[in-house]
């Protein structure tokens, strides 16, 4: 395991490279960021808006798969406000406790925004069972409603044949991953490792039946082809913080006054539901970093804090796994704390965590180190 010489982030994430210097391929691309020319950019998307746009009214012109939160909040903003798209929105809900501030925020996107929305509800009896077992398995807990994340606006893209699909940010561009080239196109995007395919008869081993799978598969090449998915984030500047603002000021919510979590630096980025933060929370036990390495590795590639300041954000907290996502995680999948924490124990990367003399799993001392020093 070695780290970031100029942010915190460990070669243990998924598909992340390394230059000669030590610098991760997201600093690298962070740097590109700031030769782009936005206006030219900005002209691009223009384009691409007046190729779909319908022109006698009374149609939608695009498809925006939207959470609720900031980034959500910003392109709807950037596509109804600016380009001046009708858009139909499309949300995935999960199976977990939302918070009041998701509850609003959802709310509030269609309403600020004047819009409609489609809400799906996913089968809560196959969602139990996969979550379990998905979690159990491979330490993927929140893999069926990442899935349908995934699939489903692509699927409703098809149906509405609304060839323009916007998302946000290409993840794995921005933070690396196994996308390394920079393209507007996110139609490879189902294919980014977040969420990946499953063979559909362990499910089946567990009884649960074809009508209940449905939209678990990915769409086929043909469909695919006839979609033009982009990620907003190629033609406009993207920021959390910008973003954050904006997002306010079209009524957005965060978790102020609601829930103060152990594992976060702030409070208005993935607010969705309690339980769902275990998905993301997982890449700790498996890759030894999650959130405060993320979230800090791009407060400082932004120059808004320092290495040092970053170092101590996740020393104290991306190893704490929050208390309202466990138990909101185990009453949605009907697991004991028990279960829960036997099934949790198996799921340490032995290679890179030891347990402290509390029983509790800690990275080995030589990686604290390492992270400090940026080698
Ligand atoms: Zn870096």
């Amino acid at each position: 395991m070695r780290f970031c010489k100029k942010c915190v982030m460990p070669d243990t994430r998924p598909g992340i490279t390394f230059d000669e210097n030590g610098i991760c391929i997201a600093c690298q691309h962070a740097m590109k960021k700031k030769t782009v020319n936005w206006d030219e950019r900005h002209k691009e998307l223009e384009n691409l808006c007046d190729k779909y746009r319908r022109k006698k009214g009374g149609e939608y012109d695009c498809i925006i798969a939207v959470s609720g939160g900031k980034d959500s909040h910003r392109q709807v903003y950037t596509m109804k406000e600016e380009m001046g798209m009708n858009p139909l929105l499309v949300t995935v809900e999960d199976l977990f406790t939302p918070t009041n501030a998701a509850r609003h925020n959802i709310r509030n996107i269609a309403e600020a925004f004047h819009l409609h929305l489609i809400a799906f509800k996913p089968n809560p009896h196959a969602g139990k069972i996969i979550s379990r077992y998905m979690f159990e398995k491979y330490g993927r807990p929140t893999w069926y409603f990442d899935r349908l994340l995934y699939t489903l606006p692509l699927y409703y893209a098809s149906i509405f044949n609304l060839p323009l699909l916007v998302y946000g940010e290409n993840v794995s561009y921005e933070y690396g991953g196994l996308d390394c080239e920079e393209t507007y196109s996110a139609r490879e995007q189902i294919f980014n490792n977040v969420a990946p395919d499953i063979d559909l008869n362990e499910f089946r081993q567990l009884g649960l039946t074809d009508d209940e799978l449905i939209y678990l598969t990915t769409p086929n090449r043909d469909l695919l082809d006839k979609l033009d998915p982009i990620y907003l984030s190629y033609f406009i500047k993207w920021s959390d913080q910008s973003n954050y603002e904006l997002a306010k000021q079209w009524g957005f919510k965060d978790l102020s006054g609601e829930w103060t979590r152990s594992n976060h630096i702030d409070n208005y980025s993935h607010i969705d539901s309690f339980g769902w933060g275990l998905g993301s929370w997982m890449k700790y036990p498996k890759f030894g970093h999650t959130f405060a390495t993320d979230a800090s590795s791009r407060l400082v590639r932004q120059g808004l804090i320092t290495r040092e300041e970053a170092v101590k954000l996740v020393e104290e907290k991306d190893h704490n796994l929050d208390q309202r996502v466990r138990d909101d995680f185990c009453a949605m999948t009907g697991m004991t704390t028990h279960e829960f924490y036997e099934a949790l124990d198996k799921l340490y990367n032995r290679d890179i965590f030891e347990k402290n003399e509390f029983g509790q799993w800690r990275l080995k001392t030589e990686y604290y180190e390492k992270r400090r020093k940026g080698e």
